[in-house]
């Protein structure tokens, strides 16, 4: 993943292609943010990122919504979700309205091979009989089962 200063550059670089006007100041990544892609605060002008995020491919989609709020209210203009300021220049850059969903892989069975102890954590029952360790082609068994 990007360190803060490597994700504000990009930001910065997203800022000059699309906007045509610098990002002047920070971006960071914020754990605690679960839904939300990202977050502009008017306070100081820095932008947090959910790190959740970064792999995504609409992750660009999301730093132009916060730009979007950023460059409006810098050049005082309608900064808000509901203003027709936000959603013209939003729809301009082609940033998103919504932030992506990111599905959090939840992990049911866990299975381990039983001679080289790769692990293989799985979202599905798999049939033990068929598939086999892709490393020593051992025999795999289920550790737990988290349904
Ligand atoms: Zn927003
Ligand atoms: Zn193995």
């Amino acid at each position: 993943m990007l360190t803060n200063q490597e994700l504000t550059k990009k930001v910065r670089e997203i800022s000059l292609n699309y906007f045509k006007r610098p990002f002047e100041h920070e971006a960071k990544w914020n754990q605690r943010l679960r839904t939300t892609g990202g977050r502009f605060f008017p306070k100081d002008l820095h932008l947090d990122f959910n790190p959740k995020m970064a792999e995504l491919e609409d992750f660009e989609g999301v730093v132009l919504h916060e730009l979007t709020h950023y460059h409006l209210y810098r050049t005082k203009r309608g900064y808000k979700h509901q203003d027709a300021d936000f959603k013209r220049l939003l729809a301009q850059v082609g940033g998103l309205r919504y932030a992506p969903a990111v599905e959090e892989r939840k992990v049911k069975y866990d299975y381990v091979c039983q001679n080289c102890g790769q692990n293989y954590p799985r979202q599905r029952k798999i049939d033990t009989k068929k598939y086999r360790c892709g490393k020593c082609r051992g025999q795999l068994k289920i550790k737990t089962s988290r349904i």
